[in-house]
């Protein structure tokens, strides 16, 4: 762990922070990091220059849905926001104190959200608010990055020549990620192309009329319309599988969905087609619609992936989505302080350390000013456990493969499994000793960084 000395930081700087971006992260970390007695510069360039997607002056913007997801504990979004709740999070003080009926969504009025986030961060006597596009990673200091998916040409450019080309990236095409639990094993086979490998895959084999089915299902489904600056996004290689599916009918058998190389083991056969699912986690809990990057709403890509066979029951963990996005190669270029491992004193928060979401983006924000918080007073790091949804995602940045490393959402495979669990324990069952489990592994991290306010 990075007990290093921070370059640049006198005895005066000790607690002093700049943190860039007034956003999600920004925001819950500028405003952490001054309640435990740091002096807080924070950094923001609207109004000066808006991202394509920012459109108001104030702090906090929701730059699409006003749905900060569902509320619900046995959900492992719900759990991240009660964590957050009792960590003393201002982002889930703002959204309760704002938000709107929604079922089991937690909804805010989104003007209202920002102006109370805004507000809040002005008022408090140990933050100076400067709105200036910064274009260089301050090198004096202690830094939080945290400008977001949309993070300002030059700024990002000083990243990835710290960086390097290769580990910062300004895309994102995600394939939805199921649960292996809910995938039927006796229609999903084991296998690699040509045996090649230990049966890395699982593979789902379509007949012929299955196949057609499904490009079908994808040409006449909805998708998420997309903002002007995405669509020069689409290259070859990274295409939303609808788009595959509308340059020809066969498209698909000869690109991601091709069987050559697999035989079926229940007709000895090379099925039609075939869609494969390869491992997201260590611990294998989690997989991957290889190919299946896709723009399609939610609602279609459960209706027509469940339609397929073996994935009637499937529950997504992640949805799949391609947007603008611009994010880090975490489990390579960050220590799990969220410190970069090349600049010292350099952290990075928010979506940009690889998470993807609000309320991921605001928890990196307080985990990130809790590090500098003890870093600042010669402490070593105290980790949430990993039991936590906050752990869970730590660990995640610090343990996904780097080879293939996306951004994602808080969900419960990437929780440790229970000790001693059952195959045949309810689904609902599981989840909820997971959040009791997490909640109660919280009290030693909420005590820490209690202890710590001023
Ligand atoms: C188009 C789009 C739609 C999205 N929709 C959703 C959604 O519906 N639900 C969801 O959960 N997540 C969504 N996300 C993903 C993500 O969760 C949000 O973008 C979230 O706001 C990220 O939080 P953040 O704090 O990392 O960044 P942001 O909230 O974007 O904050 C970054 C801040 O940094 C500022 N900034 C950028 N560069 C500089 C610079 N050089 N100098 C100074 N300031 C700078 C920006 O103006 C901004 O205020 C969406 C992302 C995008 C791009």
């Amino acid at each position: 762990m990075p007990a290093q000395q921070v370059a640049g930081v006198s005895e005066s700087q000790d607690r002093r922070v700049a943190v860039v971006g007034a956003g999600l992260a920004g925001c819950e970390a500028a405003w952490q990091a001054a309640r435990r007695g740091l002096e807080v510069t924070l950094y923001e360039m609207k109004p000066v220059r808006f991202s394509p997607a920012h459109q108001s002056e104030g702090f906090a913007e929701l730059v699409c849905s006003n749905s900060l997801r569902s509320n619900s504990q046995v959900n492992a979004v719900g759990l991240l926001k009660e964590e957050m709740r009792r960590l003393g999070s201002l982002v889930m003080e703002a959204a309760d104190e704002c938000s709107i009926p929604a079922g089991r969504a937690l909804a805010v009025d989104r003007e209202a959200f920002s102006q109370r986030i805004t507000d809040s961060i002005a008022s408090h006597p140990r933050i100076e608010i400067r709105h200036e596009v910064i274009e260089r990673i301050p090198t004096d200091g202690r830094v939080i990055l945290a400008t977001g998916p949309l993070t300002a040409c030059e700024l990002a450019r000083d990243l990835q020549q710290l960086l390097g080309d290769e580990h910062l990236y300004f895309y994102d095409a995600q394939a939805p990620i199921l649960y292996a639990d809910s995938i039927d094993s006796e229609i999903a086979f084991r296998a690699s192309r040509y045996d090649d490998g230990d049966g890395d895959y699982l593979n789902i084999p379509l007949a012929e009329d299955e196949y057609f089915a499904f490009v079908g299902a994808l040409l006449a489904a909805e998708t998420v319309p997309l903002h002007a600056f995405e669509a020069k996004l689409y290259f070859e290689g990274c295409l939303p599988i609808e788009e595959m599916a509308r340059r020809g009918e066969k498209t698909l058998a000869f690109g991601p969905l091709k069987p050559v190389g697999l035989i079926d083991p229940r007709t000895g056969k090379r099925p039609y087609a075939v869609l494969q699912l390869r491992q997201e986690d260590k611990r294998g809990t989690l997989y991957n619609l290889v190919g299946c990057q896709t723009k399609l709403r939610i609602g279609e890509q459960q209706r027509i992936f469940r339609s397929l066979p073996g994935l009637s029951e499937a529950v997504f963990a992640r949805y799949g989505s391609v947007h603008r996005n611009t994010y880090v190669n975490a489990p390579k270029q960050l220590l799990p302080n969220l410190e970069v491992r090349r600049r010292p004193g350099l952290y990075l928060a928010g979506q940009m350390a690889g998470v993807e979401g609000y309320v991921e983006s605001a928890a990196l924000g307080f985990l990130a000013a809790l590090n500098v918080v003890f870093e600042s007073r010669g402490q070593a790091p105290i980790f949430p456990d990993p039991a936590t949804a906050h752990g869970a995602l730590i660990h995640y940045l610090s343990d996904a493969d780097p080879r293939d490393f996306q951004p994602m959402n808080v969900n419960f495979g990437l929780f440790p499994p229970l000790e001693g669990e059952s195959r045949r324990i309810r689904r609902r069952e599981k989840l909820e000793k997971l959040a009791a489990r997490a909640l109660s592994a919280l009290a030693p991290y909420q005590r820490a960084t209690a202890e710590l306010l001023e």
